[in-house]
This record gives structure tokens, C-alpha cells and sequence, in this order.
């Protein structure tokens, strides 16, 4: 492991910078007056267990108004056991990656089914959990009991690699980096540290062009020194991210109703309800693709219609461009053949159903050709 140089001026020359230039204001991490908790004092893990898995793949500022609004439904572990799959996912709509959703409600119902004081205390117990990894654990761990476990999520990643001028990429070397964030760790403070070297990668030390001129650590920081931070993380070439063309078909009957499946319960989107459709194969007219994918997925055939709306959406490990056209139902009973169920709904009642953001614009775009007459 590289040396991080001097523990104490690191620590506290982070700890008081936090003083002032921290994020103070983020509700999981205060008591329930609004007031900062003291040193080894606990919070309500719920919520920071609920905020820390919505934080996995979301920036604080988009998780803030959906972790108030999951609370306000789910207030507590019992609530959230309790509470139908549908509903779940109705509150995380819009958030994306609803695996996680469905995780924590896994999660509730099994901490839950336990008994006793449900919640762990120790890195094991949290790694039990479904979709918790070590940097989450360890956040919930000193985030909620003010614990010494160190983290390593990507901004903290970030910030080692440039403290120390790291010259191997983090993913490649994560054991060294856990040492180091171990290092560095604060044992008196470790919540307020933890914190403070998240906010510092996120609001100092950022991807692109730190603000070394505000930076607690300039003096002691190695990639500071060589005169060029953004040379840090090292990287691997990334690879390319692939593209894919998705024909969807809005089917109508002659009631004016609309065609919904609810996906599969696997994979990334699992149980959300969407338009049906799928990739489109080398050489295929888009309409072909419609056309091929209802009857296979869905055994009916439909006539193509107008396009009504084509949309990108990335995901970070594909790209999709959706081209979605109005159809008219000719032939065949709709069968779930590759989701769980079909069903036939009036326009107006899609808001009841949870459905992938990109499908939210689909909904809209439909709607407005409706009012259009
Ligand atoms: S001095 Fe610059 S590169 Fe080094 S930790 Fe601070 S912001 Fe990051």
C-alpha cells in the first residue's frame, strides 16, 4: 500500500474543513429534531438502510426527494414488510434499477421474520442482506451506529487514488484501496469521517477539475504535488458500450384499451409492467420487428401503425434507442409467453401500473395524442 503520509493533519485537517464546507442537511444522517447526532450515537438504521441502497447507483440530490417520499410510505421496517410488492415498486417509480426496491423489501421481510432487534451490528450481518456490498455495509455501519468500518464507493476511490498518486486503476488493485481508506479512517470519528471524505470527492475533489485551491488536503496530497490530479484514477480503456434498437408496439382494440405484460421477475427490470416489443435484428424494418415480437411474445398479430414516439435511454452498460408505433389488434388471444401476465387497460388507468422510466414518456406521448383527438 502507498504511504498516505501523516494520519493525524489528514484527519483533522478533513474533519475541520467538514465543519464548514459539509453536507450537513442530509435527513438519514440527523437525529429526528433536525439536530446533528453526537459522537457514538445511533441513528435509525431504516433509514439509512433505505437511503444507502437508493445511493448505489443514484446521486444524493435525485435520491433526496424519493428517499423522503419512500418514508413517508414506509416509516419504518414493519411497514415496509407488510407491504405488497406493487406498492413498492409504485414508490421507487422513477428511480430506475428496481431490483433494489425489491431487495429492500426482501430485506425488511426477512429481518423481520428474525425477531428480536432486528438490526446487525457487524459487516456479516449486512452482507447477509440481498444486494448489500462491503462499501455499502460498512456506510449503513458507521452511518447509523457511528462504527469504524471504512468505505470505498467511487468518489472515495476517487480521492485515495489522487491522495496517494495511486498508479494502478482501483478496480484492479481494491484490496490496497480498502487498506487505505482503512488507514486514513478516523477510529474516534469514523462517522463524521466517512462523511467528510464523501462530500470532499463529491463537492471538491470531483471527476473533472478538483478545486485543489479549497481542498483540506493540498498540502499533503501526491497527485496535488505531480501538478496533474486529473491523471487520477488511473484507467483501463473502457469498453464500448453497446447499442441496441428496441421496437415497441402501443396495441389498441377496438374499445381504444392498450396492451401492457408485466416483465418477468428476474433481471433488472423485473415485475414492471411495459409496452411490449423487442431488438430488432440486422437488416429488419422496424415495423417487422413489431410485427415478429408480438407474435412471438404475445401470439397475436397487430397492423402497424404511425410511429408515435422514438426515445434514447442509457443504461450504464447499454445504450436503447426505443421506436415505438401505434397498432391496431387484428388477430389472437394476447398470451404471456415470455412475462408473468398481459392485460388490456384504458389509457387513463397506466398511472396504476409501475412501468421503467422509459416507458413513462411513451405514456405521455400517448396521452397527448389521445387529448389531440
Ligand atoms: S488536492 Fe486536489 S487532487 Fe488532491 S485530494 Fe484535494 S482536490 Fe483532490
Amino acid at each position: 500500500m502507498l504511504d498516505p503520509g501523516p494520519l493525524e493533519p489528514l484527519r483533522d485537517s478533513l474533519l475541520d474543513w467538514w465543519e464548514t464546507h459539509g453536507r450537513h442537511a442530509i435527513p438519514w444522517k440527523l437525529r429526528p429534531d433536525g439536530s446533528r447526532p453526537g459522537p457514538g450515537e445511533s441513528l435509525d438504521p431504516f433509514g439509512v438502510w433505505v437511503a444507502e441502497v437508493m445511493l448505489q447507483q443514484t446521486q444524493l440530490a435525485v435520491v433526496l426527494p424519493y428517499w423522503q417520499r419512500w418514508m413517508a410510505a414506509f416509516p419504518d421496517l414493519r411497514t415496509l414488510a407488510a407491504a405488497s410488492e406493487h406498492d413498492v415498486l409504485m414508490v421507487w417509480q422513477g428511480l430506475g434499477y428496481y431490483a433494489r426496491a425489491r431487495r429492500l423489501h426482501g430485506g425488511a421481510q426477512r429481518l423481520i421474520a428474525a425477531g428480536g432487534d432486528p438490526w446487525p451490528r457487524t459487516l456479516e450481518g449486512w452482507l447477509a442482506l440481498p444486494g448489500i456490498g462491503r462499501s455499502t455495509a460498512a456506510s449503513i455501519l458507521s452511518s447509523a451506529f457511528d462504527l469504524a468500518h471504512p468505505i470505498l464507493d467511487g468518489n472515495v476511490q476517487r480521492v485515495l487514488a489522487r491522495l496517494v498518486a495511486h498508479p494502478v486503476p482501483p478496480k484492479r488493485q481494491l484490496a490496497d484501496f480498502w487498506r487505505l481508506s482503512a488507514t486514513v479512517l478516523d477510529p474516534k470519528r469514523p462517522r463524521a469521517f466517512n462523511q467528510a471524505l464523501m462530500d470532499l470527492g463529491a463537492g471538491v475533489c470531483t471527476p473533472r477539475q478538483p478545486t485543489c485551491g479549497a481542498c483540506p488536503w493540498r498540502e499533503l496530497c501526491a497527485a496535488y504535488a505531480a501538478g496533474d490530479p486529473g491523471r487520477f484514477p488511473v484507467k483501463d480503456t473502457p469498453a464500448p458500450i453497446p447499442f441496441q434498437v428496441i421496437g415497441v408496439g402501443v396495441v389498441q382494440d377496438g374499445e381504444g384499451r392498450v396492451l401492457i405484460d408485466q416483465r418477468l421477475q428476474e433481471g433488472l427490470l423485473g415485475g414492471l409492467w411495459e409496452f411490449p416489443g423487442g431488438k430488432q435484428e440486422p437488416g429488419e424494418a422496424i415495423e417487422a420487428t413489431i410485427e415478429r415480437e408480438l407474435r412471438e411474445e404475445l401470439a397475436i398479430e397487430v397492423a402497424v401503425g404511425e410511429e408515435l414516439i422514438s426515445l434514447e435511454h442509457a443504461y450504464s452498460h447499454k445504450r436503447l434507442r426505443f421506436v415505438v408505433h401505434l397498432c391496431r389488434w387484428l388477430a389472437g388471444e394476447p398470451q404471456p409467453l415470455a412475462s408473468q401476465q398481459v392485460r388490456w387497460v384504458a389509457p387513463q388507468e397506466l398511472s396504476d401500473y409501475p412501468f421503467p422510466a422509459a416507458n413513462a414518456r411513451i405514456i405521455a406521448a400517448l396521452q397527448a395524442r389521445i387529448a389531440a383527438g
